[in-house]
């Protein structure tokens, strides 16, 4: 298998489709252009959701024609510029109102989905459009206000920076991500894996955590894998990565060697840990006795690369119908 062709070809959010042609932010002009002469279309975030349209055979991303939204009621929503996709320059519009009460009548009602559950069912690269989308959303929503000096902050650079209104201060704010490393611990025939609280019953997943500063991403595994399982890992290889815009992490993909034992949850953040043999998921993913990440996240790609390299019945064909 050829590695990189598994991370594209399998990870969501990571097909993108698009290109962000950074440096076209700064053409105000140009951008408004794409606006007014109908070129440009829209995508839409509202609540934390993205804007669907039903298809045939189930649903698409809706990309609208700039004019189903009056030019005076468009200019005053916050709409920032992700790149080209399909030949055309996209804008997101993030909306505080239903979309509906901006839409022209005779516009086709959008529906809005959780990304979440919305993935699956559209194509890689509008799954990764909208994942742009609700991550800037996330990130205009908490830098409304200068982490600096408390004031307001406004828009600018089609909507990939915010600036501090606040003439003494000035600072000016670019939108983040952050970093988290998410691990596989496995040994030959077992891999370790651990449940929060507020997860669907019997389900578990790879161990994860946010980097901290001045901690490489290495570090950031031995130690998370230590306080959540008290378990001493080795041979940390770094895997692939996803951006996950729930709300703004990039997910760091590892893989990480050690012998089962004892599990001990120091730092309390999960419930449970503990060593799954292949066997035991052989017979309890299809009895529903153990149940895994859904097949969006990082952390089921890394659980099936591990569980099928050494062939026999592949992880998707357990249970088929998990989402
Ligand atoms: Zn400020």
């Amino acid at each position: 298998m050829n590695g990189t062709e598994f991370h594209y070809a399998d990870i969501s959010f990571v097909q993108s489709g698009y290109e962000r042609r950074s440096l076209y932010r700064d053409r105000a002009r140009y951008l408004q252009r794409c606006l007014d002469d109908g070129s440009a279309r829209l995508v839409f975030v509202f609540d934390r959701k993205v804007g669907l349209r039903r298809t045939e055979g189930g649903f698409e991303a809706a990309l609208l024609e700039p004019d189903t939204i009056p030019r005076g009621t468009r200019d005053a929503l916050q709409a920032v510029y992700l790149g080209d996709y399909v030949s055309r320059p996209i804008f997101a519009i993030l909306s505080d109102e239903h979309p509906e009460s901006l839409l022209s009548l005779t516009t086709e009602p959008l529906l809005f989905f959780d990304l979440r559950q919305a993935t699956s069912m559209l194509s890689p690269h509008a799954a990764s459009l909208l994942g742009y989308a609700l991550a800037m959303d996330y990130w205009h929503r908490t830098h409304r206000y200068c982490g600096r000096c408390g004031h307001e902050t406004t828009s600018g650079t089609a909507g990939h920076m915010r600036s501090c209104t606040n003439a003494d201060c000035g600072r000016r704010h670019f939108p983040r991500t952050d970093p988290a490393v998410i691990v596989l611990v496995h040994s030959e025939t077992a891999c370790l894996l651990g449940r929060k609280r507020e997860w669907i019953d019997r389900r578990y997943s790879t161990i994860a955590g946010f980097v901290e500063p001045g901690e490489t991403p290495e570090q950031a595994v031995y130690r998370e894998v230590f306080e959540e399982t008290g378990t001493e890992v080795e041979g940390i290889r770094y895997y692939a990565s996803q951006p996950w815009p729930f709300p703004g992490s990039l997910m760091l993909g590892y893989f990480a060697r050690a012998e089962p034992g004892e599990v001990s949850l120091y730092d309390n953040e999960l419930q449970d840990a503990r060593w799954f043999t292949r066997d035991e998921m052989s017979e309890w993913i299809p009895s529903g006795k153990l149940k895994l990440p859904s097949r969006i996240s990082i952390a089921y790609r890394l659980v099936q690369k591990w569980f099928d390299h050494v062939g026999g019945t592949a992880l998707d064909a357990l249970n088929p119908d998990a989402p």
